[in-house]
């Protein structure tokens, strides 16, 4: 998932937006870009790989102007190369793009039928290319966007910047997030909330299907319908400090030794000595009958984990689905669900989506998420932070065990609820649960030797990771998290 932010300022923008891209880092990312408009002209800047490279290269190549769009690109569509990162441009328009135009195909051979052709791999280029053709026809900027726009299918985030236009950004969500933040004569763009916080904490989210028409003093939004609608501006309340590796090599390996404590912190914010807060919290597993849980990658994995606790431990038969296979094959959920939705994030499209799917049935909904000002977090019922704080590594490590820690808490609590066992028992387990940072920090006693195992297991061309019972998913997640890092095949398999 990348990151998209706007600014229409009064202060040059490319500082401002590198600075707000860095806090979308944590989306991970593999090139980045942005344009600006400057005494009208519209110009761009695109690098591979970190944000340091585009840094570099604007200290070498600046871009003047107090207007622009700016991207870090997770390719879904055409390799990782300048050719193919945003801002995309086509004439006198620019685009920034999160997310998946499902119709390209359709819309190229459409374009290409009216000799417009493509330059670039990548499925957003038609949105510009599109855009910029409806203006040739004689629409409007703000028309041809909207038209341009209400061709597309799949699930996007976008935001426009037009050449000749020093006062205007056109921004568009459909499926993926995406945040207006007001300043005082200034007007910004950004996928979160966390991308603005140097530059405002007034933030309107949009809703699924707005468009918002922007300039520095005014911000008029249309809802799916194309009817003016008012969205309201919140203050939010975010941490101003930009990551820092403190010391340690990588995040991930910062990330890795920060859990211990962010385990201990998220376990007090759920069980303080032997009391549990999910009443408190709205959570009661008394009149469910069933759960079903839906994530990606790292976040499922926690959930079949989960699964074992919640059907051993409180009797509760819990289906886990991955989000992209439970939307489009579109379940029945029975009325005495609990469906839970578990994301670092809590902007996974895949998600996202599938809790929308289950909205529609009217289930209850818990989120269990890291980011709580998320897209995810605003569409439940009840919200669980795994309080991992900010993790920036890509393949996840803390906010894997925090997510585990708030789930099986969640499963001592329903175990409780259910009678499956007494107090007793429950203050037993909750007590095992708050040895864990202290054995964690053992396991970090015997880093030498991991290191000189790890020198071996990189001559490996595959390796097995066995497991039983709930190891079985940690077995999928160790499988997972090496091949990720080091791109060893892995497989996980159940030891039996
Ligand atoms: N589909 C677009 C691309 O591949 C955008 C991907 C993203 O969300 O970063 O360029």
């Amino acid at each position: 998932m990348c990151g998209i932010v706007g600014a229409l300022s009064s202060h040059e923008v490319a500082p401002l937006l590198v600075e707000a891209l860095k806090r979308l880092e944590y989306r991970g990312y593999d090139s980045a870009g942005i344009a600006t408009i400057n005494g009208g002209i519209l110009d761009r800047r695109r690098a591979v790989g970190k944000l340091a490279n585009l840094s570099d290269l604007l200290v070498h190549d600046p871009l003047p102007g107090k207007s622009g769009i700016g991207h870090t690109r997770w390719a879904t569509h055409g390799a990782a190369k300048v050719g193919n990162a945003h801002p995309h441009r086509a004439g006198s328009v620019a685009v920034v793009h999160n997310g998946i135009v499902e119709n390209f195909r359709d819309l190229r051979e459409e374009l290409i039928a009216a000799d417009i052709q493509p330059r670039t791999d990548t499925d957003t280029e038609t949105v510009v290319l599109m855009t910029e053709y409806l203006r040739t026809q004689g629409l409007g900027v703000v028309d041809a966007t909207r038209a341009a726009v209400a061709r597309l299918e799949g699930a996007f985030a976008l935001c426009f910047l037009f050449e000749g236009e020093d006062d205007l950004l056109i921004a568009a969500r459909r499926g993926s997030p995406l945040v207006i933040g007001h300043g005082d004569g200034e007007t910004f763009v950004g996928s979160d909330a966390i991308a603005l916080a140097s530059l405002t904490d007034r933030i309107t989210y949009l809703e699924e299907g707005d468009t918002a028409i922007l300039t520095r003093t005014s911000v008029e939004i249309r809802d799916a319908q194309d009817t003016p609608i008012k969205r309201p501006a919140r203050r939010v309340r975010l941490d101003l400090a930009l990551p820092d590796k403190q010391g340690h090599k990588h995040f991930m390996a910062k990330e890795i030794a920060e859990q211990p404590m962010v385990l201990a912190e998220a376990l007090k914010g759920y069980a303080m000595g032997n009391g549990l807060s999910f009443h408190e919290r709205g959570l009661n597993f008394t009149d469910v009958d069933r759960m079903v849980m839906t994530a990606c990658g790292t976040a499922y994995l926690s959930c079949l984990t989960a699964k074992y606790w919640f059907e051993r431990l409180a009797r509760l038969p819990v289906e886990v689905d991955i989000a992209s296979e439970f939307r489009y094959r579109e379940p029945p959920v029975a009325p005495d669900t609990l469906a839970v939705f578990v994301s670092q994030s809590g902007e996974t499209a895949d998600t996202l989506a599938a809790l929308k799917y289950v909205r529609k049935q009217a289930r209850r909904i818990v989120a269990v998420v890291n980011q709580t000002e998320s897209s995810i977090a605003r569409e439940s019922d009840i919200v669980l932070p795994i309080q991992a704080g900010t993790e920036i590594g890509v393949a996840s490590t803390k906010a894997f065990t925090n997510m585990l820690i708030v789930l099986a808490a969640m499963a001592v609590q329903a175990g409780l609820d259910k009678n499956a066992f007494d107090k007793t028992v429950a203050a037993e387990r909750l007590t095992a649960l708050h040895t864990l940072p202290g054995l964690i920090n053992r396991v970090f006693v015997g880093e030498t030797a991991y290191a000189r195992i790890g020198r071996k297991l990189a001559e490996a061309n595959d390796i097995l990771f066995l497991g039983r019972g709930a190891m079985f998913p940690i077995a999928l997640e160790g499988a997972l998290k090496l091949k990720e890092i080091s791109y060893i095949h892995a497989e996980g398999y159940a030891a039996g």
